[in-house]
């Protein structure tokens, strides 16, 4: 088996560590005798997701969202009909927020999103905290743990599922207490860590979603030696906790 993945915008779209998720996602694939063919999706470059089992994008300050926006709301059609049948998404803090309907940024320009997700984003301008530490989310996939540093605070529509609870951090707004938004296999989150490395458990739940939904539900994955993983997990709940109080 092999899981073909797509990285929209790494040489633009990748900070606070961000490519660690794809490094991660490697691993843990090739460890199982997985393939693992990753194709760079840049501006401009052919892309169908069809092609494709899993589709990734990082996070980007204002000016680096501005770059990609139009190349990514062209392709809004395509990514959309991906995520309806299955196809699994991860995209983190400034490619979350355009996966929204749009983001209104720290200037008060619109941003326009793909509305994968049914939220929109708004920055409360230059002079607001930014949303600035380490997370613990209360998710169905489990205790998830990450970094966050975004301006933009996020509002979910009122029937979009959120990709989980916060138990410490801002998460989307720091007022209703949800973090990221899921929709069938797409999750965002503002997580950066960079996420997946510290989260084993997620890492294998987009695995798993996009060889099934290739090779069928019978798809399972053989367990890792992660203890390594669990102890930076354990690490970063410790220093979460002791943080913020
Ligand atoms: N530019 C966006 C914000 O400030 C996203 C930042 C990021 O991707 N870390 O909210």
């Amino acid at each position: 088996m092999e899981l073909r993945t797509a990285h929209l915008y790494p040489d633009v779209m990748n900070i606070y560590g961000d490519r660690g998720n794809v490094i991660t996602l490697r691993y843990r694939c090739e460890a199982r005798g997985i393939g693992f063919p990753l194709t760079e999706v840049n501006t401009g470059d052919p892309f169908d997701p069809a092609d494709f089992d899993l589709i990734l994008i990082g996070g980007g300050q204002d000016r680096e969202q501005r770059r990609i926006a139009d190349d990514l709301v062209a392709r809004g059609e395509v990514l959309r009909q991906a995520a309806e049948t299955g196809m699994p998404m991860l995209a983190v803090c400034g490619g979350f927020q355009l996966f929204g309907h749009r983001y209104i940024d720290h200037e008060g320009g619109v941003i326009p999103g793909i509305g994968i997700f049914d939220l929109e984003t708004r920055h409360p301008g230059p002079l607001a905290d930014r949303c600035i530490g380490d997370v613990i989310l209360e998710t169905p996939l489990g205790e998830v743990v990450g970094f966050e540093n975004h301006g933009g605070r996020t509002y979910l529509g009122p029937v979009q599922q959120p990709f989980g609870r916060v138990r410490r951090g801002a998460g989307n707004n720091h007022e209703d207490g949800f973090e990221g938004a899921r929709s069938n296999n797409a999750i965002g989150t503002y997580l950066h860590g960079s996420l997946l490395p510290k989260n084993p458990r997620l890492a294998d739940e987009l695995i798993l979603a996009g060889l099934r939904r290739r090779y069928g539900p019978e798809v399972t994955l053989t367990p890792l030696d992660d203890a390594a993983e669990n102890a930076a997990h354990a690490n970063a709940t410790g220093v979460t906790n002791r943080r913020r109080q």
